[in-house]
This record gives C-alpha cells, sequence and structure tokens, in this order.
C-alpha cells in the first residue's frame, strides 16, 4: 500500500476514519462498483464509489482495522477481468452517510481509464443460457459484470449504459431490479437485458435479403413475417446444415459461417470471397471438439480457452492419420497445403448457441478479400449481398468493429499473428521510456490479469497508468499491410485493433473513425506525428494531410528501425540493454537509400538506428507482379546468382516463354526492378524453385507453405547443410570480401540458391530441401549474429517481421541464438509483422522528444 495508509495503523482502531482512494486500470466494465459496494457493506463501512474518465474513485469510512481488510480485500477479491495498476490513497474527513452506495458517474476531466475488451460469456451465464427454466433460456444477449461486449459498444467514458450502444434499451422491471441489486451478479452490469427488454436476432432468408427494409430493424423483418429469436436462430442452423452461406453479425463485426465439412459449400464461400486458397478459421463448440481435429498443447489450450477467445492456429491431428478418414478432405479444403489450422471456441452466448451440436463451421470475416469488416446492418446488404445465401442480423449497434484475435505458439508461448478482439484496447506500458522509478508498493491487483497471454508475456509487469497528463501525445500511423496506428502519450501506448491492409480508402476510413472515437474518449490532441519513410504510401499521405491540417509537426520513420523498436517498446526496463542487435526478416519495406528492405540487422538504441548487415540485393522485377507470382522472384534470384534458367525447374516451367524473354530481357537492361534484400521474398523464391508455389492467392502464401512442406527440423538437416555444397554460403569470406570498418556485412544468398537448384535438378524431395534450406537460413541467421557481435559487442537480438511469424525457424533461431550466448527479444504483446510499425514509429518519436 501507498504511504498514506501506512499510518492508519497509528491511529485508535476504534475511531472511524475515512480514506479517498483513486484507481486506475481495467476498473470499469468488469464489475468493480459493484465489487466495491458489496465489500464494504459487508464490512459495515459508509461511503461511495464512482466512475469517471480517468478510473474510479472510492471513499469508504469506518474503524481503522476494518478499512485495513477493506484495502486488502480490494486486491485480493477484484474481478478476474480487473487489472489495477494503481491506487493512491489519502485520509479525508469523515462524512455523515447511512450507507455506502455507488454514485452517479462523473464525465469531467481527460480520459485515462481503459476500457475492458470484449469478454466471452461466463460459466454462470453459460448455465442460465441452457436452463430451460430461466428467464434468459436461449437468449443471444445473456450478459453480466463478468461476461459481455464492451469495447466494441462503448461510445464514450466512462462506462456507463448511456455512453453505450445499449442506451436506446429500457431496462424491464426484472432486468431494472438485478441492475440495481447489489447483491445480484447483475448489479450495474452495463449491457444487462433480456428478451422481454433487450437487443434481439433476426433472420433474413434467401428470398428476402435483396429487400434492404429486412435490413432496418427486427419491427420490420417481422412485419414481412421474417423470423425473431429462437426460431431465427434455429432457422440459421439449418440454413448452415442445408450448405448455406450465413453472415452473422456477432461481437465486433459479421462473420461469413458455413458448415466447415461441407466441402462445397466451402468452395462456394470461397468463390464468393475470392479467395481460393486462403486457410479459413473454424469455430467447434467445445475445447473436446477442438482436440478432435487439432493438437491442443497446454498453450493453446489456454489461449482457446481465454476470455479473450482468439483464433488460435494448431497442428492439424489429420497429418498423423489420428483422425477417421473423411476429416480429412474438408480439412484441406479449409486450410489448402497448410498442416495447420486456425480454431476458436463460442466467444458470444450468441455463438454457443449456433455451435451446439452443430458439426465445425467456417467462421470468416464478414468483408470481401482485404476490405474492411462490415458490422453495420445496413453495410451487410449492401457489401455482403453476393457473399452470404442468408442473414442472421440483430440490432444491439457495434461501435466500434473489431476482428478476431489470431496467435500461433511459437518458441513455446504465444505469439499474435494479428491483435484485436479480447485485447484491445489494453495499453501497452512503455516504463522504460521514462527514468522514474517505478513504486512496488503502488501495484495492487497484479494477480488479476486479464488472460495467459498478459500472465506468459508480461508476468511482471503491470505497469503504471498513465499520470503524466502533460506527456505529449504522439501518433504512430503504422505502414501499409496490417494497419494499425498507435497513439503514445506517457509511459502508455495504446495500439489500435487491426484495421485491414490500408490499400484503398475504405481502410482509411475505418483507420480515421477508430482514431476519432480514441481521441474523443481521451479528450486529447495528437501532438506529433510519426510516419513511413515512404512517400507514396498512403498512411504517409494520410499523415501529411492530417499535419498540415493541425499544424504539426512530422517524424519519418524507416520501417524497419521500426521494427525494432516495436520489440523493444515491449521490454522491461531489466530486459533492456542501451543498444540492441535487430534482425529483421520481411516482405517490403522502403529503405533510406531507397531500395526495398527486408533481410536487416540493424543496430538500434533510443538515439537512433544503424543497418550494419543485410541480404545482398537481388533485382526484383515488376514490384507487385514478383509479388504475386514468386516464379518471376525465382528467376531473378538465379539470375542474380548467375545460374541458368533451365527449364526442368519448377519454376521456369511455370513462367509461358513469351514472359521469359520480357523478363530476361527486364533483368539484363535493369528496367523497371527495384533493388530489394527482402527474406520474405527469397522464401517466396526456393518455394517456387522447389515446386511448391507459383502463384499467391493472398499474402505470404508461398513462405507459409514452403514452411508447412518442412515439417519439424531435424538434427539430420542441420548435418546436411554442414556438407559442402551449403556451406560455401557463409564462409567468413564470401563475406569479409565486401566489408570495410563502416560498410554494412552483406550475406550473399546466391550459394545457398545454388545448392537448392542442385537439390532439385538431383531429384531430392521437396520436403527435405525445404527443411534444409530453413535450416541453412537458420545457420546463417545465427552466424551473422555471431559476426557482429565480435564487431559491435551487441548480446542481445530482437527478432522481427513478418517472416518470423514462421513457426520453425523462429523457434531454430532463438534456440541457436540462445546456445551461443545471446539474449533473445520477440514479439510477444504485438504481432512481429506490419501491425508493430505504428508503435515503432511512435515509440522513436518518444524517444526524440524525451532526448530533447
Ligand atoms: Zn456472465
Ligand atoms: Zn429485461
Ligand atoms: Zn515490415
Amino acid at each position: 500500500m501507498e504511504k498514506g495508509m501506512k499510518g492508519i495503523t497509528t491511529r485508535n482502531h476504534l475511531e472511524p476514519s475515512r480514506i479517498r482512494l483513486q484507481l486506475s486500470g481495467i476498473v470499469q466494465g468488469v464489475g468493480f462498483r459493484p465489487f466495491v459496494s458489496r465489500l464494504a457493506t459487508q464490512l459495515q463501512l459508509t461511503g461511495f464509489v464512482y466512475n469517471h474518465p480517468r478510473g474510479v474513485t472510492i471513499e469508504a469510512q469506518g474503524p481503522a482495522s476494518q478499512l485495513e481488510a477493506f484495502q486488502t480485500r480490494l486486491t485480493s477479491q477484484a474481478p478476474p477481468a480487473a487489472r489495477i495498476d494503481r491506487v493512491a490513497t489519502e485520509f479525508v474527513p469523515c462524512a455523515v452517510e447511512a450507507s455506502f452506495s455507488i454514485r452517479t458517474s462523473r464525465a469531467d476531466g481527460a480520459a485515462t481509464a481503459i476500457v475492458s475488451p470484449d469478454l466471452c460469456v461466463c460459466s454462470e451465464c453459460l448455465a442460465e443460457l441452457q436452463d430451460v427454466a430461466n428467464r434468459r433460456f436461449g437468449y443471444p444477449f445473456i450478459n453480466c459484470t463478468q461476461c459481455g461486449p464492451r469495447f466494441t459498444i462503448v461510445r464514450r467514458l466512462p462506462y456507463d449504459r448511456a455512453n453505450t450502444t445499449m442506451e436506446s434499451f429500457i431496462m424491464c422491471d426484472a432486468c431494472q431490479a438485478e441492475y440495481d441489486n447489489p447483491r445480484d451478479r447483475r448489479f450495474h452490469a452495463q449491457p444487462n437485458a433480456c428478451p422481454t427488454c433487450g437487443p434481439q436476432v433476426w433472420f433474413v432468408d434467401a428470398d428476402h435479403r435483396h429487400d434492404a427494409s429486412w435490413f432496418e430493424g427486427r419491427a420490420q423483418a417481422a412485419a414481412q413475417g421474417g423470423d425473431l429469436g429462437e426460431t431465427a436462430i434455429q432457422r440459421t442452423r439449418e440454413a448452415i446444415q442445408n450448405g448455406q452461406v450465413v453472415a452473422v453479425k456477432g461481437i465486433g463485426g459479421f462473420h461469413l459461417i458455413c458448415d466447415a465439412t461441407n466441402v462445397n459449400a466451402v468452395a462456394t464461400l470461397r468463390q464468393r470471397k475470392q479467395r481460393s486458397a486462403k486457410p479459413l478459421a473454424v469455430m467447434v463448440q467445445d475445447l473436446a471438439a477442438a482436440k478432435r481435429i487439432v493438437h491442443v498443447g497446454p498453450i493453446e489450450q489456454a489461449m482457446l480457452t481465454s476470455v479473450a477467445r482468439p483464433i488460435v492456429l494448431a497442428s492439424l491431428r489429420v497429418r498423423r492419420a489420428e483422425v477417421a478418414e473423411q476429416a480429412t478432405d474438408w480439412c484441406r479444403a479449409v486450410a489448402p497445403r497448410l498442416g495447420w489450422l486456425g480454431i476458436l471456441l463460442p466467444q458470444s452466448p450468441l455463438h454457443e448457441l449456433l455451435t451446439t451440436n452443430m458439426p465445425p463451421l467456417v467462421f470468416t470475416s464478414g468483408n470481401l478479400s482485404e476490405e474492411p469488416l462490415v458490422f453495420r446492418n445496413r453495410d451487410a446488404h449492401t457489401r455482403l449481398q453476393t457473399l452470404a445465401d442468408a442473414f442472421l442480423l440483430h440490432d444491439r449497434d457495434i461501435h466500434t468493429p473489431c476482428d478476431d484475435s489470431v496467435i500461433r505458439v511459437i518458441d513455446d508461448q504465444p505469439m499474435f499473428l494479428r491483435r484485436a478482439r479480447g485485447y484491445v484496447p489494453i495499453p501497452i506500458s512503455l516504463r522504460h521510456v521514462h527514468a522514474e522509478s517505478f513504486d512496488e508498493d503502488a501495484r495492487i491487483g497484479s494477480t488479476h490479469q486479464l488472460n495467459v497471454l498478459e500472465e506468459t508475456g508480461k508476468s511482471e509487469r503491470t505497469g503504471t497508468l498513465n499520470t503524466t497528463e502533460s506527456g505529449k501525445m504522439i501518433l504512430g500511423v503504422g505502414a501499409e499491410l496490417k494497419a494499425t496506428f498507435c497513439l503514445i502519450q506517457g509511459d502508455q501506448a495504446h495500439v489500435s485493433q487491426h484495421l485491414g491492409d490500408m490499400e484503398d480508402l475504405t481502410t482509411l476510413r475505418v483507420f480515421e473513425y477508430a482514431l476519432d472515437n480514441l481521441l474523443a474518449q481521451s479528450g486529447k490532441r495528437v501532438e506529433l506525428i510519426a510516419h513511413d519513410l515512404h512517400p507514396s504510401m498512403l498512411s504517409t499521405q494520410w499523415a501529411t494531410r492530417y499535419a498540415a491540417q493541425h499544424d504539426l509537426p512530422m517524424l519519418a520513420i524507416q520501417h524497419h528501425h521500426a521494427h525494432v523498436a516495436a520489440v523493444m517498446a515491449e521490454q522491461t526496463a531489466k530486459d533492456l540493454p542501451a543498444e540492441v542487435l535487430g534482425v529483421c526478416f520481411d516482405g517490403t519495406g522502403y529503405g533510406t537509400d531507397g531500395a526495398i528492405w527486408g533481410g536487416e540487422w540493424l543496430l538500434v538504441s533510443s538515439s537512433g538506428s544503424r543497418r550494419v548487415a543485410h541480404l545482398k540485393y537481388v533485382p526484383l522485377p515488376g514490384g507487385d507482379a514478383a509479388v504475386r507470382n514468386p516464379y518471376r522472384m525465382a528467376l531473378a534470384h538465379l539470375w542474380a546468382a548467375k545460374l541458368d534458367w533451365d527449364p526442368r525447374l519448377p519454376c521456369v516451367q511455370a513462367c509461358e516463354t513469351h514472359e521469359l524473354s520480357v523478363l530476361l530481357q527486364q533483368l539484363k537492361r535493369n528496367v523497371n526492378c527495384i533493388p530489394t534484400s527482402s527474406v520474405g521474398r527469397w522464401f517466396d523464391a526456393v518455394a517456387s524453385i522447389i515446386g511448391i508455389q507459383q502463384s499467391v492467392d493472398y499474402e505470404a502464401q508461398a513462405a507459409l507453405e514452403l514452411e508447412a512442406a518442412a515439417g519439424e527440423l531435424r538434427a539430420e538437416d542441420f548435418d546436411a547443410v554442414r556438407e559442402p555444397a551449403w556451406q560455401a554460403q557463409y564462409g567468413a569470406e564470401s563475406v569479409a570480401n565486401q566489408v570495410t570498418a563502416d560498410q554494412p556485412l552483406v550475406f550473399d544468398p546466391s550459394p545457398m540458391v545454388r545448392a537448392v537448384v542442385n537439390e532439385v535438378l538431383g531429384g531430392v524431395p521437396a520436403e527435405r530441401i525445404a527443411r534444409q534450406f530453413h535450416a541453412a537460413v537458420v545457420q546463417m541467421t545465427v552466424e551473422m549474429c555471431q559476426q557482429l557481435q565480435a564487431k559491435h559487442g551487441v548480446a542481445t537480438v530482437a527478432l522481427c517481421g513478418g517472416v518470423f511469424q514462421n513457426a520453425i525457424l523462429t523457434r531454430a533461431v532463438s534456440h541457436g541464438l540462445r546456445q551461443t550466448g545471446f539474449e533473445v527479444l520477440l514479439p510477444r504483446l504485438l504481432p512481429p509483422n506490419d501491425a508493430a510499425i505504428s508503435l515503432g514509429q511512435a515509440q522513436i518519436a518518444s524517444w526524440q522528444v524525451d532526448s530533447r
């Protein structure tokens, strides 16, 4: 406890005292005020509690011993979803009052309280949902103070019903009685509702889906014979069982749902969504059902059952022939050519009702390809019309759209591939940025972490909530793919949910909407904008306009510098040396020399970044065309390695004769060829040379299939790449020849490309070549780090960039680095991909502000 409380023991224990507690953290929307009220009443204290935009204020009065008990239990018995970051305590004069009350929230001042993320249905509500005698039996919007929607329905702070999209529903007497009763678990549950007074679902069948009036509201649909409630859910289940694709409005937006075991239904969905190969997530009713399809380790299990209910990537059981044969086909149709599947458990009562006693369901975002998620009923009518046969709508408005989070266990810990629903808006604490010492006494409630990811990724840091109101508000606008933005203020970084790919104006509008929401909630203005170095990126252009409109200073940040800074921003003070060696492997990032970087070793500290090594440049012929068609990248790599375009090679066969000759001229004359050091493109090229994939339907497809082909690395793979054919590539000499003292080291990939070509021509199976290539990249990465350590004395390596979403690569590189004495930092609170760029940008800007 803080200083003020220590004096309490010296006072007369019988004389009443009064204390005022200011709490911050995740204390709204998690049943905190009801909990405080019950606790105070039990201890016969008087006083009050109320919410305000910065957290919760409590005044409690009673004998000193009771007040001490109150403080202790406030910590030890707080609701599971609460996270108390800071509590400030002071004595105040006693007052005359009869009881303890929950007062009206106050809306004054700047907002720094943290709204809880959306929470899946709790066990008590689930039991009621399934109890025929309960008045909420089968009601898809059942919730309590421990569960239900939060972030997606909040319009402004503090978190009160009137500030959410539940405002329009007036509680019935029964619900109001629960809401007003301090002993009820729905006491002050803001989204409290029942079939009589709350939101409702309705079904729009194939015959009426073209009629816009059916999307306006349940009354309009019912007037024309539409089904509501239980019948609507039953009709949805039947439609799915009949092979239809149904667009279902959920917590953060619409999903397209069909029977995953119906290969025709999946094919229809793919064709309509223009996604021939992208893996689709699958929702199953419970853990047991998940375990029948995928291998669920302890971490996967903890993630699957966590209140955030993310999509978890897990290895398919069918690979090991442990499942009935008929299961094989549908798994392959859902996640073609991959050995893993994205799986999740129901994320809301509605999804519980849809999955119970149903086959596994395809559960994919309600949008066309990379367009933003649809979250309004009227947009569903216009934008999902061509995708869905039928619709299950509801009238609890979604204020902030939020996609599903995606997690994969990498190097024995969960890693985000997408961070959104269930985790946003939890901020990231940037304690090491500010030198102020962290007062351990001020930290209570650290056991109330939101979920396992928090516990494993960030176990000993709960961080202080931002109290430095003078801290500059810095905006990082992110990159292009996997767009997010980040607002840093003081020691808190608020990274937005995944917003989609910033390649068109629709995503830009989603970006602006989400930013306006967050700024409006905080009541603050942006004071500095950090953006990518690439001048023609949509996010850079937006930043330029915004800065001009608001007369703000701007800061351009190199892409990979931002990647490394994002990993550094996650770390606690004791983890982080002054300088870190960032190994950044990804697809595309604009370099300071105008080339496309993506295989970089950077020395990064709070004062800047230095490129100390990189992959040797290879021409990227025709930019996007080379990204979509890995065979073009393969041919460019062969050309750069001075290797023949042997007609026996799959990459040569994939390219038509005319295109071959045009491409050759393009490379010879260096026309429309940008030099690139991208490791992502190198993986694409190797996937093509081996014959795994020649043209891609989704980002990183070729590299993912290369990883899937490799399966798991074995000791024999590492032995094999020590043979001369592979060995030549990273001999110190080939590197040393190109080195002067200040120049970066350059790694030449061509010997490794030659080794791959020789194996392909020698008839070595693709799986084995894929494994050996991975092993060779691991060795090269570790050796390069060792050389750089000898030269620069760094002992801590941060791995980042989209390529490190590759589980076998990341595990083996981390292992290899640790074995050679390095400290390894991996991104755990944000994905390794471009979703983290906004945090890196804002972090670098914040370092610069601090150093002034
Ligand atoms: Zn509940
Ligand atoms: Zn009601
Ligand atoms: Zn990147």
